[in-house]
């Protein structure tokens, strides 16, 4: 493998075989290959993941992680995680510290190349100081909206700004006092002296530097100036020495600008920049505005909701890492942006927990089956699989008792043609149990059905006949004496609107929740061995989806278990349906 991919990145073998290894080539795998033939970074690749530390990672963010980690392990290079941390208005440690969890929990290891772009902040100062004694940069004293006026806009060109031929030595002067908090916060900017009438508005005289009293979670009040996102992410990769600067498409036109401070200071690496498309999820809003927005106005209970897109809520839901980065692999790296369908991140945990998650019996809405010819004391223990995928998982002992839950929606007392489970006088088959067939039905006064009464055939144990008798249905159910009650949490997609954050027509994301998206059951019948599940840990509950115990419930409360997926993809049913 190692010799096979040293000649891929030779040129010498074609991409195509190393398909065969399961391994898909994109374009920026390209554009490294050429710059490692033509000789470029002395032959290195060093790559970042750049999160700005003001929310939570979420699914996006994954698709970047594995880019860039999967970048590095692939050309043997090395990959830096790097807080872009410069708008301390916005940012938190708490952050910092979910971005680790998250990105250790996905799986991937920085070793000891975490950075800040604030451990720059000295260094940027030094290189906008550069850049005026070069006569590139200036103080400006113009308003915001002022600024915003001589800026022009797409069709017509900007005006000079009156501060742009400050001498060298008032611009040092002035940006020195900036630094030192003598003026007010907005007051004077420092700009770099491009041009004004580029078509390319990132060119037009951009604002590197803004004074800003606030509060640094790294540099506390040491800062009262803080350097623009533009000047300080390009110049951090250069700082770090990295080689090729992976970022979204909305960067492409600010790549001139990025390539601009590179040329003009003496950084000591130069990084190429690289854009790819974003990752959008059908149902979901990702942008970390919108997902504050959810957050803080409750619509959602914490950034590890299961319900949002956040690499936390996803885990709290029951994806694995696994999933994630096969579902990261599989939708591929593109120069287009597309939307990608929720239906295949669905996929891809169902595709992992079938192999991998025990399977168990869980009642969600129990209905009390009394079999009378069975004996009163008598507990059985029967032998149950616990994942037919994988018998390397063995089996486990489920108990059979007289009192019995099956799932409400199991049975119907007046049922129609099609419906072939349990009714009076209809015969089905236990899972790993016994045939059992339904004599009556007991009900309250309200004539609500409160326990059904059946018989059972003792020569059908673990699901058979002997005389080759068919049944038409198998039902799971728990045995009531032994059972552990629990609540369970069914989610479902937040939003009903396939592409809520558009807004297209007026409305906001935030009035498209499906009502749904969240049903909570109470009084959920579980077989006893579901009672030594640990949290986090994948399991199916058979007939019904895949589930996970949550990390609030600990063993002597209550279990609460969420769902993570269905079986079976129902929006596509009901998709299907609406044509
Ligand atoms: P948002 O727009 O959601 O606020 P952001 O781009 O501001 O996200 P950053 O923390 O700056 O978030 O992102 C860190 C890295 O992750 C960047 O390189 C960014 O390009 C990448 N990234 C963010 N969102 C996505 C996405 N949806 N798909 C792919 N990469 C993404
Ligand atoms: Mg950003």
């Amino acid at each position: 493998m190692q010799e096979k991919r040293e000649n891929v990145l030779l040129g010498k073998l074609p991409s195509l075989e190393l398909e065969a290894t399961g391994f898909v080539e994109n374009f920026i795998h390209t554009q490294i290959r050429e710059d490692l033939k033509a000789g470029r970074n002395e032959g290195r690749v060093h790559v970042r993941f750049p999160p700005e530390p003001n929310g939570y990672l979420h699914i996006g963010h994954a698709k970047s992680i594995c880019l860039n980690f999967g970048l590095a392990k692939f050309f043997d290079g090395l990959c830096n995680l790097r807080f872009d941390d410069t708008n301390p208005s916005k940012e938190e440690v708490e952050y910092v510290d979910s971005i680790k969890d998250d990105l250790r929990w996905l799986g991937f290891d920085w070793g000891k190349r975490d950075f800040f772009a604030s451990d720059y902040f000295e260094q940027l100062y030094a290189y906008a100081v550069q850049l005026i004694k070069d006569g590139k940069a200036y103080v400006c004293d113009l308003k915001p909206e002022e600024t915003r006026e001589y800026r022009g806009n797409l069709k017509e060109p900007g005006r000079n700004s009156p501060y742009r031929e400050r001498s060298m030595a008032e611009n040092l002067d002035l940006f020195e006092r900036m630094r030192a908090g003598e003026f007010a916060d907005g007051a004077r900017v420092l700009r770099a002296k491009i041009d004004m009438v580029s078509g390319n508005m990132n060119m037009r005289d951009p604002v590197i530097y803004r004074i800003l009293r606030a509060h640094h979670h790294r540099t506390g009040d040491v800062w009262c100036v803080y350097p623009m996102y533009d000047f300080a992410h390009g110049l951090s990769d250069a700082i770090e020495g990295i080689t090729h600067s992976i970022c979204t498409l909305e960067f492409q036109d600010h790549r001139p600008l990025y390539e601009w401070f590179i040329e003009q200071l003496p950084v000591p690496s130069r990084p190429r920049q690289i854009e790819f498309a974003r990752l959008n999820l059908s149902y979901t809003v990702m942008s970390k505005r919108k997902l504050l927005q959810l957050v803080n106005n409750g619509l959602v209970n914490g950034w590890d909701d299961p319900r949002l897109p956040t690499i936390s809520g996803l885990r709290r839901r029951g994806f694995t890492p696994d999933s994630i980065r096969n579902f990261c692999e599989r939708i591929g790296v593109a120069k287009r942006s597309s939307m990608v369908d929720v239906a295949l991140l669905e996929h891809a945990v169902r595709e992992d927990l079938n192999l991998k998650a025990p399977r168990y019996m869980a009642v969600l809405k129990p209905l009390k089956v009394i079999i009378e010819n069975y004996p009163e004391d008598q507990i059985e223990e029967l032998e149950a699989v616990n994942n037919p995928e994988d018998p390397t998982m063995g089996s486990r002992k489920v108990p059979f008792t007289r009192e019995i839950y099956v799932e409400r929606d199991d049975f119907m007392e007046d049922a129609p043609k099609k419906f072939y489970r349990l009714t009076p006088g209809r015969e089905v088959r236990l899972r790993y149990a016994y045939y059992i067939r339904c004599e009556r039905v007991e009900k309250d006064a309200n004539g609500e059905i409160t326990a059904l009464y059946c018989t059972y055939d003792p020569e059908t144990r673990g699901g058979s006949s002997p005389d080759g008798r068919k049944v038409k249905a198998t039902l799971h159910w728990v045995a009531a004496p032994t059972a552990v009650s629990a609540e369970v949490r069914l989610y479902d997609r937040l939003f009903s609107a396939p592409d809520p954050g558009a807004e297209k027509d007026g409305q906001p994301f935030t009035t498209k929740i499906n009502p749904d998206s969240l049903t909570v059951l109470n009084g959920c019948k579980l077989e006893p061995s579901l009672a030594l599940v640990s949290a986090g840990i994948s399991v199916q509950f058979e007939r019904l989806g895949y589930f996970t115990l949550d990390k609030c419930a600990s063993l002597s409360e209550k279990p609460v278990f969420n769902r993570t997926v269905t079986l079976r993809d129902a929006w596509a049913k009901k998709a299907g349906k609406r044509k």
